[in-house]
């Protein structure tokens, strides 16, 4: 199975509400689609959001990458060499891992569709369904209870709260939340950097004596304060996860080993796809660390290719894979079938998608 050509498209779908994080306010999933081509007629997607903000990627560097670096070095390579292939997709241009995760996880897909099997068998086959959480906004404090009520009456039990935007002002946020949803609903809290290490520590430990029993706290400080983050770690019992700070398995091992976290979080557009995703999972396991899988503003396409993989390894114990959940539409046909907070894979091969809602591709 050769690889003949490597097509950039576009996609847009409306979300059924804004996304608002500490970094940015979002009203479309607007992302770069991927195939690649192969001489069989057998076609793999894949998917990219811009995120600007995290990744540095936008989609005019997303599709450049593709065009202009990354399919002149893997047109005529054969699908077997999984191998050279990812060799070559990763030193053919530094940084860009959400161009290269679009064509990583289109790849795995023609590989599994190659051996006809559903990607998550070949990448471990750990289980066949999970359950994800999803998103609550940063807003007032009315409306985020009153999503979070939403959200639990349409049986999702995990919610991860967005704040870092109202310093101790968060620990109202999620006393509210907590008191509105009881005591049985998992709460996570994403800071996304917002807020500095001893600010940190003073939310933190307000939430624990006010026995809000929270499961985890994703990303409280600046991405690159590592210092700042094992600062943190050290000083409170709610596990920490990193989630801006860890892009590359060397960035995990850094972490890992200066304690700077309990958790990593993997994101395919941060590590640059699955072959590099695989490799945190085998330093996380190592180590005896927890991995959380999760994903930007992504349609149901990228995050699918991320269900697989959260499906072939044990070592990811929590899944934030609500993009298809968020977005108001669904125009794809077959792939995991993504029930509000069940996610159940198909035995279709590869990733399992076979229609993808792009008519121009270049
Ligand atoms: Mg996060």
């Amino acid at each position: 199975m050769i690889i003949r050509d490597i097509q950039v498209g576009e996609i847009s779908l409306p979300l059924a509400r804004p996304f608002k994080t500490a970094l940015r306010t979002v009203e479309h999933v607007d992302d770069i689609v991927v195939r690649v081509v192969a001489d069989t007629g057998e076609v793999g997607y894949g998917e990219a959001p811009p995120t600007a903000v995290i990744t540095g990627d936008t989609k005019g560097s997303v599709a450049c990458a593709i065009r202009e670096f990354i399919r002149p070095n893997l047109i005529g390579m054969d699908v077997e060499d999984l191998d050279g292939i990812m060799k070559r997709l990763h030193s053919c241009i530094l940084k860009n891992t959400s161009a290269k995760a679009a064509v990583d996880m289109a790849i795995y897909d023609l590989w599994a569709k190659r051996w006809g099997a559903p990607l998550y068998k070949l990448l471990g086959g750990a289980r066949t369904s999970f359950r994800t959480d999803i998103t609550i906004s940063v807003n007032p404090i009315d409306e985020m209870v009153a999503d979070a009520l939403d959200a639990v009456s349409r049986g999702y039990d995990i919610l991860k709260i967005k704040v870092g935007k109202d310093g101790t002002g968060d620990v109202e946020r999620i006393a509210a939340i907590r008191e509105a949803v009881g005591p049985d609903v998992q709460l996570r809290v994403d800071a996304n950097q917002g807020w500095t290490p001893k600010q940190s520590v003073a939310i933190i430990s307000a939430m624990e004596d006010r026995n809000l029993n929270i499961e985890l706290v994703e990303q409280p400080v600046k991405a690159h304060d590592i210092a700042g983050m094992q600062f943190v770690t050290s000083r409170v019992y709610t596990p920490i996860l990193a989630d801006e700070s860890v892009f590359s398995p060397a960035d995990a091992i850094d972490i890992i080993q200066k304690g700077a976290a309990d958790l990593i979080n993997i994101k395919l557009m941060k590590t640059g796809g699955i072959h590099q995703a695989l490799k945190i999972c085998d330093v996380a396991e190592l180590y005896g660390v927890e991995c959380m899988i999760g994903c930007m503003l992504e349609s149901k396409l990228s995050v699918s290719a991320a269900a697989h993989l959260c499906c072939g390894r044990s070592v990811i114990t929590k899944a934030d894979l609500d993009g298809p959940s968020l977005c108001s539409v669904d125009p794809f046909t077959g792939g995991p079938v993504f029930e509000e907070a069940l996610v159940t894979m198909s035995e279709a091969p590869g990733v399992g998608l076979s229609a993808i809602p792009c008519e121009h591709w270049s």
